[in-house]
């Protein structure tokens, strides 16, 4: 394989995660955000994730400090000409995504694959910002990007055929399992059908059929789930959440989509979920406790 070293754009929940996977698989990572303080945090998640993996014996203390020194931070996008590989993470908004896809057009050199993370916008409308969109593709990790096995790769309209390959040929590298979808579709596989399952967890507990504890606790020992939905959306982010219910709410206008407006509310008040110490439950207490959501 002919990537060695791979630029990711934004060092959030995905981003870092991803960011430590391709170190962890011997890559030399470039992971930029818009300042110093998002990258000092995203580098500090991945040493508190090492270093309980050094307590518990699974990797050398060195090896820890190998991996985390293949990630070089910085917070100029300029740094993309010298990567083999471009993984955009950022916020879920379409808007966004197309003014950064565009900077990187004219900074990352003809030929290199441009990746977006994206949850639920279209692959065309990020391409379409881009003044070559056959070179643009969906690569959809799972949170924590580390751990969850599955990356769907997703082409958009206009995306050549051997950028699908040289993404799925990345995805093996890096120890994943690739599902490529045969066309473009909003949100793909994964997430679309889990969303309308997530969904319907947020009405459940707005109707007050049940609290946030009895929800969770029905759907992991009803539905043999690895961990609840409210849990699981508290972990995505309440507002990353929420932009991708949108999404397929507008395009595909099905009720099963309608985002309830307790999620905007929590988003307003900043309950975004783990990554601000409080969502559906607080993190702040040990076990968790279910927030008061009035
Ligand atoms: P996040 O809120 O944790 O992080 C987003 C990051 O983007 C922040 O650090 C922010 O500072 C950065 N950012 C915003 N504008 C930027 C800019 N102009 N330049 C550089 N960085 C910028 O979000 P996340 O959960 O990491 O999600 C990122 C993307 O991955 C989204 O498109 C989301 O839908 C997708 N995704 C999320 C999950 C999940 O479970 N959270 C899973 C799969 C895919």
């Amino acid at each position: 394989m002919d990537i060695k070293k791979v630029f990711v754009l934004g060092a959030g929940i995905m981003g870092t995660g991803i960011a430590h996977l391709c170190a962890q698989q011997g890559l030399n990572v470039v992971l930029v955000d818009i300042n110093e303080d998002i990258l000092k945090r995203s580098i500090s998640n991945i040493e508190g994730i090492l270093n309980k993996r050094v307590e518990k014996g699974k990797i050398t203390a060195d090896a820890a400090k190998e991996l985390v020194g293949r990630i070089k931070t910085s917070t100029d996008k300029k740094e993309a000409a010298g990567c083999d590989f471009v993984i955009e993470a950022v916020t879920e908004n379409v808007k966004l995504k197309q003014q950064l896809f565009a900077e990187l057009d004219e900074i990352v050199p003809a030929g290199i694959i441009l990746a977006t993370n994206t949850t639920a916008c279209s692959i065309s409308e990020v391409a379409s910002a881009t003044k070559d969109p056959s070179r643009v593709i969906g690569m959809h990790f799972f949170n924590p990007a580390v751990v969850m096995k599955l990356v769907e790769i997703m082409p958009g309209l206009a995306t050549k055929p051997e950028v699908a390959a040289t993404t799925k040929e990345l995805v093996e590298f890096l120890g994943k399992e690739p599902v490529v979808t045969a066309k473009e579709g909003i949100a793909g596989i994964a997430s679309r059908v889990l969303a309308g399952m997530l969904n319907e967890a947020v009405w459940v507990l707005e109707e007050g059929i049940g609290t946030a504890a009895d929800i969770d606790k029905a759907m992991k020992m009803g539905s043999n789930l690895p961990m609840g939905p409210l849990a699981l959306i508290d972990m995505i982010g309440i507002d990353t959440h929420l932009a991708k219910t949108r999404t397929l709410y507008e395009k595909l206008g099905d009720a099963r989509y309608r985002p309830c407006y307790l999620l905007e509310k929590m988003v307003h008040a900043g309950y975004l979920g783990r990554k601000s110490g409080k969502g559906f439950y607080d993190y702040s207490q040990d076990p968790p406790v279910p927030t008061v959501l009035r």
